[in-house]
């Protein structure tokens, strides 16, 4: 198994991370933990940056050979030629796309705070990210 991460993500709970339900620790594990009990596999720590004639070539180690091979390096956000789009609404793919909603996120509710005046009634607050996140800049 070579990953450029030593840990296998959860993906389908990065939400709760981003609304700061879990820790990233949580969802996160090492992959030699995953397949302690795989007496046959061997993780390695590394970047894929090529596979020609039934070798894998990484950035730091040595190339590697194999029989048959599984190649599973995930999707990415298409923001259909927009590439202002991502500041406004980043991706929710890794542990750093979580924390950095996270951090808005409980920033946001952290201004909301303080916006509320002595003697107001407080209402429930909205959070639109989008517009709150552009007025940031
Ligand atoms: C927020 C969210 C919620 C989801 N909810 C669900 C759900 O409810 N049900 C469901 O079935 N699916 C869900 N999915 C989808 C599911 O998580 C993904 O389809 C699945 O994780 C994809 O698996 P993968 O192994 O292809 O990619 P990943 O899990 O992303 O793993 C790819 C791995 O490849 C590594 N990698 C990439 N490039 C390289 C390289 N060049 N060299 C070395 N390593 C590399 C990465 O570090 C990563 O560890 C969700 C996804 C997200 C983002």
């Amino acid at each position: 198994m070579i990953d450029r991460h030593n840990y296998h993500l959860f993906q389908p709970l990065l939400y709760r991370v981003a609304t700061a339900v879990l820790s990233s620790a949580d969802i996160a594990e090492p992959i030699r933990v995953v397949l302690r009990h795989q007496q046959n596999a061997t993780v390695l720590l590394d970047e894929v940056i090529g596979i020609a004639a039934r070798q894998v070539k990484t950035r730091f180690g040595a190339a590697q050979s194999y029989d048959y091979l599984v190649l599973a390096t995930r999707s990415q956000y298409t923001y259909f030629g927009h590439s202002e789009w991502p500041r406004l609404a980043p991706g929710l793919k890794s542990v750093d796309d979580a924390t950095l909603i996270r951090h808005r996120l409980l920033l946001a509710f952290e201004e909301a705070e303080t916006v509320c005046r002595p003697g107001d009634t407080p209402t429930p607050a909205d959070v639109c990210p989008g517009r709150r996140w552009t007025d940031r800049g």
